[in-house]
């Protein structure tokens, strides 16, 4: 049995970003990583331009200015302005050669064909200058951004239409269980509803993963095997559900095992989530999750979403992590490190009540989860504690 620590930076050493790259077009890109520069093709902005509403001056000593001219935004023309001549001027209008500051309506008196400013200017005041965000063959964008609203606004606005990124991960989610029911159908004794699915797509499709298919198995060591066969040659990523605990019926270890699937490492010393795998077969990496609903979700949080995002091209891993200060007392029994579900607000964590690792409905009412790592038996209230922000909108 390994630590967290140790987990995850096996993780971090065996994950690469998909060599999978595509072309998308920008308005389709949200959530993608750039698998390159983007070199800008123009100046930006690609003339001077007003920051505001207002008089377009050449300056002189005075404070009085002649004004001569007009220029909406959208115009073209440069008028040539001499020393203590003015143009009115607007936001995003070019700004002639022979203008050196912008004065804003505000500061201005006007009295027919002259303005009477209030107080000495600035040159270069309120004027954006040509190229000031980026320059006409300069890296735009670097190699491993990822792309959010703003990248996306920023991108377009040098005119580029296209970007080539990194591919996300297709996702076979395997569920295993003789005891498991579809919800909508009749319960019956013995039966519960399968929820994993369920979930692990939710939260899939909450960090951008929508290439997510479903499989369902019993526990027949043969199915379970073949199963396991069909989708690790056909996609990215599998999440296998259940059955890799040391029960008779768990058949997901040997299964495989036989298959040759590289045990990157198996058991975790943590609560919950101990008998979490994780394993490779050529471009193929495995987890196998513990059916355990609340066990399931917590490993999804820390090691399933930390390789999507380095399959992804993320240079950063996007889940928040603050030091907060405890509202409760725990104690633990045992020596595994544990992610306690809590919740969250303005510096302070609670741990909540039943954190037994079926428990989803503690999971279903909490925002965060306060990691207790191995060497540290107990929480006090006003003790400082890392926590983990699951991100819920
Ligand atoms: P396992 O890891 O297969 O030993 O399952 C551990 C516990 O989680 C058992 O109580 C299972 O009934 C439950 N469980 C396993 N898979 C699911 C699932 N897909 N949905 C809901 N509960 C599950
Ligand atoms: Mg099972």
């Amino acid at each position: 049995m390994i630590s967290v620590d140790k987990a995850l930076n096996i993780l971090n050493n065996n994950i690469s970003p998909l060599k999978k790259i595509e072309k998308k077009t920008l308005t389709h890109s949200c959530g993608y990583v750039l698998s390159e520069n983007i070199i800008s093709p123009i100046n930006m902005p690609p003339f001077a331009q007003s920051a505001m509403d207002g008089y377009a001056v050449n300056l002189h000593e005075k404070l009085l200015y002649t004004i001569i001219d007009e220029i909406k935004a959208g115009d073209h023309h440069q008028p040539k302005l001499k020393k203590g001549e003015a143009v009115r001027i607007f936001t995003g209008s070019p700004v002639p050669e022979t203008v050196n500051a912008i004065v804003i309506q505000e500061k201005v008196v006007v009295n027919n064909k002259t303005i009477k400013i209030d107080e000495a200017i600035n040159p270069g005041a309120n004027i954006r200058n040509f190229g000031e965000q980026v320059k006409k063959g300069n890296i735009a964008l670097k190699k491993g951004v990822k792309l959010t609203p703003a990248s996306i606004g920023f991108l377009t606005s040098l005119g580029i239409t296209e970007v080539n990124v990194f591919c996300k991960p297709t996702v076979a989610i395997v569920i295993t269980g003789n005891e498991l029911i579809e919800a909508g159908q009749q319960l019956s004794y013995g039966k519960i509803y399968e929820s994993n699915s369920a979930m692990l797509k939710a939260v899939l499709e909450r960090f951008g993963y929508n290439k997510v298919s479903i499989h369902k198995v019993d526990d027949n060591f043969e199915n379970t095997f073949n199963k396991l066969n069909e989708v690790i040659n056909n996609y990215d990523l599998v999440l296998v559900s259940g059955g890799i605990s040391v029960g008779d019926y768990d058949f997901v270890g040997s299964a495989l095992q036989k298959l040759n699937v590289e045990t990157l490492f198996y058991k975790v010393n943590q609560k919950p989530g101990k008998p979490l795998f994780f394993g490779k077969k050529e471009n193929t990496y495995v987890f196998a999750l513990p059916g355990n609903p609340a066990a399931s979700l917590t490993c999804f949080y820390i090691y399933v979403l930390t390789a999507l995002q380095i399959m992804s091209g993320h240079l950063e891993f996007s889940l928040n992590k603050v030091i907060a200060s405890s509202g409760s007392n725990f104690k633990k029994s045992g020596h595994r490190s544990q992610f306690l579900k809590a919740i969250y607000k303005n510096g302070t964590v609670k741990i909540l009540e039943g954190q037994n690792s079926s428990m989803l409905h503690t999971f279903a009412i909490s925002n965060a989860l306060v990691y207790l790592p191995e060497d540290q038996n107990e929480i006090k209230v006003k003790d400082k504690v890392e926590t983990i922000l699951l991100p819920l909108n």
